[in-house]
């Protein structure tokens, strides 16, 4: 269910079969993308965990593994009653895809842009790069860089790389959450007090956990602790990666745990044949975030 090519499509499917599957699973609508399409996520219990993916068009394996570690992690809680009055307790929310529009763009073609089809066309000619590799939002700005951190720099930087106007990728808008894909998994943050937050991304098997001053000195070992499970190594942004972010800004906002996980290895979009490889050493990490959040959370 999990392997193959990733589109909106699919993932209604797979929602359609995890909410028959797991009654306590709770769907919402967290916002909606200039094409209207939604932005959705699943919680168990409040606060807790975060877990995001598909930020970007071309990186929508994520969102697969997401799906399938909502499945695992509710497995587990059908056959443990303790295990899942703990994770209610804890709190666990996933949002498989942060950006529908890029997804859909990436996977099926400029044509699922609508009434923006012509201005993504003309983003990507002006860029020479193929629909797949499309990152950003449906209105050309990439949502992990519009988030309200270092934006300054982010700006500075796109303009080294000659980025002026809405691109395929790495354009960061014209101010912080001038996207509703951003504005609306702020807005989720502040309502809800996560304890820590994860996003997934692809491609280069990393791990960063570090933005400024506000870094919580538990968050090098937990990052560590998540290299040694999984193998991938633990890295710090370069150049353009730096600021505008989604972990950057969770870490700078609250002062609590972020993380980016950089998922597989290759060229994006990468192919669907890495899902089961990749899955397994993924899931170790996800699950430990989990269960450090288990086991911190009665402080
Ligand atoms: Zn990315």
């Amino acid at each position: 269910m999990y392997s193959g090519e990733c589109d909106v499509k699919k993932c209604e499917k797979i929602e359609k079969h995890l909410l028959e599957k797991y009654r306590f699973v709770r769907r919402f609508v967290i916002g909606r993308t200039y094409l209207k399409r939604r932005i959705i996520a699943y919680s168990i219990g409040k606060g807790g965990v975060l877990c995001c993916g598909a930020f970007h068009g071309a990186e929508r394996i994520t969102a697969m593994m997401l799906y399938k570690f909502l499945d695992e992690v509710c497995g587990y809680m059908e056959k443990d009653e303790q295990f899942l009055r703990i994770v209610i307790q804890t709190g666990l929310t996933v949002i498989p895809m942060v950006n529908p529009d890029g997804v859909e763009i990436g996977a099926n073609g400029v044509h699922t842009a609508g009434e923006g089809s012509e201005f993504v066309s003309e983003c990507l000619l002006k860029a020479k790069l193929p629909h797949k590799k499309w990152q950003a939002n449906a209105r050309g700005v990439d949502i992990n860089h519009n988030f309200n951190a270092g934006f300054g720099k982010v700006k500075e930087n796109e303009r080294k790389m000659g980025i002026y106007s809405p691109s395929p990728t790495r354009y960061g808008g014209e101010f912080p959450e001038s996207e509703r894909e951003t504005a609306s998994l702020c807005e989720l943050c502040r309502e809800n007090e996560y304890k820590l937050a994860v996003a997934l991304h692809s491609q280069g098997r990393e791990i960063y956990y570090d933005y400024g001053g506000n870094t919580p000195k538990e968050s090098l070992q937990i990052a560590k602790n998540m290299a040694q499970l999984s193998g991938y190594k633990v890295s710090y942004p370069m150049g353009i990666a730096v600021g505008g972010g989604f972990k950057d800004w969770f870490i700078e906002e609250f002062s609590r745990p972020a993380f980016t996980i950089e998922i597989g290895e290759g060229e994006n979009p990468l192919s669907p044949d890495i899902f089961d490889i990749e899955y397994p050493l993924v899931s170790k990490m996800l699950n430990y975030l989990l269960e450090y959040a288990i086991k911190n959370s009665d402080e």
